[in-house]
């Protein structure tokens, strides 16, 4: 792919312009970071403004070449070929993705690489049984007429990714704009650019025509992220990452008129009530609370518990907490980095700002001991607080650690009105046995998606998104053809 050796000590990542790879036509390049012991194994050549330029330019031709002329089932079949690659070349996608983001393993192995292969499969089939729309219309004449319509791709879409699930957020992304008939260009996180740059070579071997899929590194604001969504060919811009970034896209989205999907960031609660399975609650809150060291979009940040079980489940949370073990080998294989430097200190801020501002700290709170090779990694203590305020700092701001601030209630009006005063409103857990309060609850929060006795349980037809600061627009089965396809009413006059 883009290695200049097997050792990837001395990996050099490249752009993938037009089915090749290729350097920066600048010359700049910046390191890229293991996480896991914060020493530099890679080199990321970033893209100028013109080989942005050259990107989209590839990918518009590409619109009307072989790609753009193949029927639906051709295109689907090339899909699906990129998720058995992918599946083929697993054990290179889990090296590039744990390089990248440091992250143990079994992580990468259970979630990232495998969900990489199904988004392409799952909108392969979504978009080969995708149905279209039909009215008979009587007309003045006493006639009729048929209206039909047909779905169109949008033409080039920009695809912004994040660093914390890279390969899983950015083919969530991709399998659908290509399933539809689009052409790509990625940014992909100057923090995690191996799988996507990987994934060019999982293209040139299924055989996908140059131009359809392209990828350009680099930073944000006067660089290739700032650049693409800048770039006026470019006709709908896709972006998973912070609010505030989000923020910055939609101006230039304006620009041209150009079509957004934003996925973005969250202060996700829980609500635990008295009634609840405290085994599958604690079980599935650890998870939501810890699992990618916090750094998932709909990990919990603000647990509610009903007072009359709130010391036993904070005691039992904590024992769990204590099991997440900082590190990413030996028996320390548990909780794995935060993914930089720079990312560890905000969080230590936030760890700090809890204390400042009255919380007590019932486990964790600092920066944990490690010996050997991961001394030099950015990892953080797993960290619950009580005795935090609802208008607390940590209790309002998204944090993308592995903490969360645990507060009693008394009545479900009362949990309802604290959860749902946010700015987000990207996803909710509710953790009780009482289905008609499951449903009543869930119904009440003001997100994106709600679970009932279960967290980050998928599937990928649902709607995925978010409202309010959270997001624009859902993804996921059909609702990804809203936003990757143009749709064309066609009126027959009978
Ligand atoms: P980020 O916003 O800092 O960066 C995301 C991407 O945007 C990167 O590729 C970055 O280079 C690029 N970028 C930054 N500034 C830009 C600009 N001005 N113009 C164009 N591109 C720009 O986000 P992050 O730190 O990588 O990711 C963490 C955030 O992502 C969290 O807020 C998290 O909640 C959010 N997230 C949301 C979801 C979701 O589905 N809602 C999923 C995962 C992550």
């Amino acid at each position: 792919m883009t290695s200049t050796s097997s050792s990837p000590v001395t990996e050099t990542i490249l752009n993938f312009i037009d089915g090749s790879y290729r350097k920066g036509s600048e010359g700049k390049s910046f390191p890229n970071v293991n996480p896991a012991t914060g020493t530099a194994i890679g080199v990321v050549h970033e893209a100028s403004q013109a080989d942005v330029a050259d990107a989209v330019a590839a990918a518009k031709a590409a619109l009307t070449g072989p790609w753009g002329k193949m029927t639906t089932a051709e295109r689907v079949k090339l899909i699906a070929a990129v998720a058995t690659e992918i599946e083929r070349r697993a054990d290179d996608f889990l090296a590039a993705e744990v390089a990248d983001t440091g992250k143990p393993r079994h992580v990468a192995s259970h979630i990232d690489i495998p969900r990489g292969a199904a988004n392409f499969r799952m909108f392969a089939d979504v978009v080969s049984t995708m149905p279209g729309e039909s009215f008979n219309t009587s007309t003045p004449d006493g006639g009729q007429a048929l209206n039909y319509t047909v779905r169109k791709p949008k033409g080039v879409v920009a695809v912004v990714c994040p660093w914390n699930f890279p390969l899983l957020l950015m083919t969530w992304k991709v399998g659908p704009a290509l399933a539809c008939g689009n052409t790509v260009v990625v940014k992909p996180s100057e923090e995690t650019p191996r799988t996507a740059a990987l994934l060019g070579e999982v293209m040139n071997a299924v055989g996908m025509p140059k131009g359809v899929y392209n990828v350009v590194h680099g930073f944000g604001p006067g660089s290739a992220g700032e650049f693409l969504t800048s770039n006026p060919d470019v006709d709908a811009i896709t972006f998973t990452g912070e609010t505030g970034t989000g923020q910055a896209i939609m101006q230039k989205a304006a620009i041209g008129v150009r079509d957004i999907s934003f996925e973005l960031g969250g202060k996700n609660p829980a609500i635990v009530f008295a009634d609840a399975d405290l085994d599958k609650a604690v079980e599935g809150l650890s998870r939501s609370v810890f699992l990618n060291t916090g750094q998932v979009c709909l990990g919990t940040e603000r647990v509610y518990v009903e007072r009359p079980i709130f010391d036993a489940f904070v005691a039992r949370m904590a024992a769990a907490a204590q099991g997440f073990k900082p590190g990413v080998t030996g028996d320390r294989a548990y909780l794995g980095p935060l993914i930089s430097a720079e990312h560890r200190e905000k969080v230590l801020g936030y760890y700090r700002r809890a204390v400042e501002d009255g919380a007590t700290v019932v486990t964790g709170g600092g920066v944990p001991e490690i010996s050997g090779a991961e001394a030099g990694g950015f990892f953080v203590e797993p960290t619950l607080w009580i005795d935090v305020a609802h208008g607390d700092t940590v209790m309002r701001e998204e944090i993308f650690g592995p903490c969360c601030g645990i507060v009693p209630f008394d009545s479900e009006d009362e949990v309802i009105a604290l959860a749902n005063d946010t700015v987000y409103g990207l996803c909710a857990s509710i953790w009780t046995e009482n289905m008609s309060r499951g449903h009543r609850v869930a119904a009440a929060m003001d997100v994106g998606v709600c679970w009932v006795n279960s967290w980050f349980l998928r599937d990928l037809r649902t709607a995925f998104g978010g409202s309010g600061h959270s997001g624009i627009g859902r993804e996921g089965g059909v609702h990804s053809l809203e936003f990757y396809t143009e749709i064309t009413n066609i009126c027959v006059k009978l």
